[in-house]
């Protein structure tokens, strides 16, 4: 029993030093950009008991990422702190109708059918779904996101709808070979302020949140102006799929 307790208190101070140290390096970075705004420390969940996960509430981490719907209805009754959830992973339309009134986010909007399935199980449940549209920014064939270039007409769609409001856009970069990602984030960037600027006076639209960024690479997300990084591993700690 008590080996176990301390076994517990070591996964403990980990996580609490894990979250010291990647806050500290979130600030650098932003020293280096010269940014003055604000990003947000986003603890991705997927495999992590929800203990830890509460804990790492406690200290400071008041976002949550989930990428799997089962494992997070699973776990969201034990997570304490009463953090903010935001849906981060691949998601099947047949499965908005479970997440749609327990997250404030979905990063992860993908598709047209998508886009339309969240509208109208939030209207359903009467609330408006913030979303961001992912860009498959590398490619990629074995990744979801939309291409860059059907990027415009997806956001003016999705303005048509009344229960979702696009945010922003959201990103997964193929693997870093060589510092790839920087150039990823960099058009991402651009993608991003391209669409900022084409819809600020579209009372519609209320662009403000780029989610980019995670345990390899965030640093350079906020080079390239990321407001969310979704932290899992150095953070948690390496995870054991099974
Ligand atoms: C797992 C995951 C992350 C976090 O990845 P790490 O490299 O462990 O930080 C971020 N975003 C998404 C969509 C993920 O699935």
């Amino acid at each position: 029993m008590k080996e176990r307790s301390s076994d517990n208190d070591s996964r403990f101070s980990v996580v609490a030093d894990n979250i010291k140290r990647i806050n500290e390096n979130i600030a650098a970075a932003m020293q280096r950009a010269g940014r003055t705004d604000t990003v947000r420390l986003m603890g991705v969940t997927k495999t992590v008991d929800p203990e830890i996960v509460s804990f790492s509430v406690s200290k400071g981490v008041k976002l949550l990422g989930e990428n799997r719907v089962q494992e997070f209805l699973d776990k969201r009754d034990r997570y304490e702190g009463n953090p903010e959830v935001h849906f981060i992973g691949g998601l099947q339309t047949n499965k908005v109708k479970y997440i749609i009134d327990k997250v404030s986010m979905i990063h992860s909007a993908n598709s047209e059918h998508l886009i339309e399935e969240i509208n109208k199980r939030a209207g359903n449940a009467g609330l408006t779904m913030d979303i961001l549209i992912e860009v498959n920014i590398g490619g990629e064939e074995s990744k979801g996101g939309i291409a860059p270039e059907a990027l415009g007409e997806l956001a003016y769609k999705t303005a048509e709808l009344g229960n979702v409001r696009l945010r922003g856009l959201m990103a997964i970069p193929p693997v870093d070979v060589d510092g790839s990602s920087d150039r990823y984030f960099a058009q991402m960037q651009k993608l991003f302020s391209d669409l900022k600027d084409k819809t600020k006076s579209d009372g519609r639209f209320l662009i403000d949140t780029l989610s980019m960024g995670m345990s390899g690479d965030y640093e350079s997300a906020i080079m390239h102006g990321s407001t969310i990084v979704r932290i899992g591993s150095v953070l948690y700690g390496y995870r054991n799929y099974t």
